[in-house]
This record gives C-alpha cells, structure tokens and sequence, in this order.
C-alpha cells in the first residue's frame, strides 16, 4: 500500500442517535476520503445492511460494528465492537434485551420529568416515534424542540446528565460480560473514548484491568475531538495494559462541525493498530 488509508472505527447513524441515514454516512465518510470505516449505532446493528451496501458502491470498505453499553462499578462504559457478525442468534437476543433496558429506562427518565413539571408523556412519544432505538440523544433534541431547554447540552447539564435530578443509572450488564458477547459475536472489543469516563486515575486503571482480563483487545486511542494529551495518556494506557488501538471519530451530525468524520485520526507509532489484525 502506497498511500496511507484513512480510517474511522468509531461512527453514528440514525438508527440510533446520529443524524444521518446509514447510506448518507458512509457516501459522506467516502467524500471525506476515509477507506475504512466502522459504523457503531449504539446498541444496534439495523444499520449495517444499508451501510455495506452503500460502502460496496462507494467503493470504500466497512467494518461491522456497534457500541454497546455497559456496567462497570455503576459508570457506564461503552464497549465498541468491531468486525461483528451482526446475524447470529445470541447476539440478536442480547441487542433485544438492550432495547427493553432503553426503553424502560426512558419512561422512567420521563417520569420522572414529569414531577419536574415538564410534559414526560409527551416527550416520551416524541422519543418513541423516532426510527431506531431511544437514546437520552433523543430526548434531549425532544426537549429542545418543546422549548424545555435551549440546546441539548443544556438538557445534560440541567436535567439528564449524571448527578442531575432526571438521571437514571441504567442497568447495563457487566463490562466482562459485554466483552463476552462482542467476543461470541467474532468480533473484537474495543474500549471506547477512555477519557470520557468520570473515574478517578486508579479506579481507571482497575477497570482496565478488567476489561483486559475479560478478552478486550483494544482501547481507542484516538477519538473525536481529544487533545494530543489525552491520545498520548491513552497511547501509554494501550502499553500498560497490553492493549492493540483504534482510531474513531463518534461521529454523530455534520452540523457538529467540531467533530467532523476522520479528522486527525493518528495512532501514535508506538501502538499496535487494531486493524493490523485484518490486513489493513
Ligand atoms: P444514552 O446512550 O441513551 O445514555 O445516550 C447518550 C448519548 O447522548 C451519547 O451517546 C451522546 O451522543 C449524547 N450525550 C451524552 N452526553 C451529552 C451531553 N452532555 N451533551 C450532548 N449530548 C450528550
Ligand atoms: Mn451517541
Ligand atoms: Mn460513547
Ligand atoms: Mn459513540
């Protein structure tokens, strides 16, 4: 290979809480010059039909994937899986109980908005009506346009984010079991934006540990919009922890110009890439 491919492990669509269709994504990503890319819906794989068959036109190549939520001491961490086999009947059970485990957890977040003097029923079928499954995304771009709040983050900050009075710890399964299902999947676990986490120095540590243990192969490295610091913590984290790395945008909406698809997505030398593996 002369020319370096682009990569971008780390994408939404609309299936869940991005603003454009699988098909759009990944003509987008192409225009971008991105060659590889994964599309990661949140604990969904209804996009991936579209978006391979778009890839195959594109002429771009795509990796199956999805971000799956997890548990680990009561934070959530999200665990990317990559090169999944989307069709097996273990991992479509597992995504079926994400769903109920979503959707229970949004009428209980909308109930309690509802105390909060907001229109709970009414957000909650604005959240139910989208294509895909419901995230706090949703909600919050429902409350914008209810005029509750001005802007989404303002929808985290006042109401939804952790701490704030309409958050609900959601019962996601176990970090190790996660893994399990990404693994039984024939795919590869990758720990997603590790920076992002509100965890002490060695609580993280400790939860690599885990994962590591687990049968996590990946910590990604280079993600959306970090500084070069948090990608050199995270290239040493990767070391520590005997941890290959990935390269993702999180890629949710063009109108976030911020964090646009592919930027600046350099896995240090140092770090073994977790395409390596795939003779990329
Ligand atoms: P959920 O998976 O339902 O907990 O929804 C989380 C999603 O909401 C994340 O994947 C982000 O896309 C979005 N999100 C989380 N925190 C914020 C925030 N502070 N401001 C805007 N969007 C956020
Ligand atoms: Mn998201
Ligand atoms: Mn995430
Ligand atoms: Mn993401």
């Amino acid at each position: 290979m002369t020319e370096a491919l682009t990569i971008d492990l780390h994408t939404h669509s609309n299936r869940s809480d991005g603003s454009l269709s699988p098909g759009d994504l990944v003509a987008r990503a192409a225009a971008a010059g991105i060659g590889v890319l994964a599309l990661t819906d949140h604990d969904t794989t209804a996009g991936l039909d579209e978006a391979g068959g778009a890839a195959a036109m594109a002429g771009i190549r795509l990796v199956p994937g999805i971000e799956l939520s997890a548990s680990w001491r009561a934070q959530a961490i999200h665990i990317l899986g990559l090169w999944i086999d989307p069709a097996g009947a273990p991992l479509r059970a597992r995504l079926e109980s994400q769903d109920s485990r979503r959707r229970l957890r949004m009428r209980r977040i909308c109930a309690r908005l509802g105390t909060l003097g907001l229109p709970g029923a009414e957000l909650l079928a604005a959240v139910e009506t989208q294509p895909g499954v419901p995230t706090r995304a949703h909600l919050a771009a429902a409350m914008v346009s209810g005029g509750h709040v001005g802007r989404t983050d303002e929808a985290f900050r006042k109401y939804l984010g952790k701490g704030r009075p309409a958050h609900f710890a959601a019962d996601w399964p176990p970090l190790a079991e996660i893994v399990t299902w990404v693994r039984e999947a024939g795919g590869i676990a990758c720990l997603a934006h590790p920076a992002r986490y509100a965890l002490s120095k060695g609580a993280r540590r400790q939860m690599l540990t885990d994962f590591a243990a687990a049968g996590g192969t990946a910590l990604e490295v280079v993600t959306g919009a970090n500084g070069a610091q948090h990608v050199e913590a995270a290239a040493m984290l990767a070391a520590n922890f005997g941890l290959m790395g990935s390269v993702g945008s999180d890629f949710h909406d063009p109108r976030q110009t911020w964090n646009p698809l592919g930027r600046s997505l350099k896995l240090p030398d140092r770090v073994v890439p977790v395409w390596r593996a795939y003779g990329l």
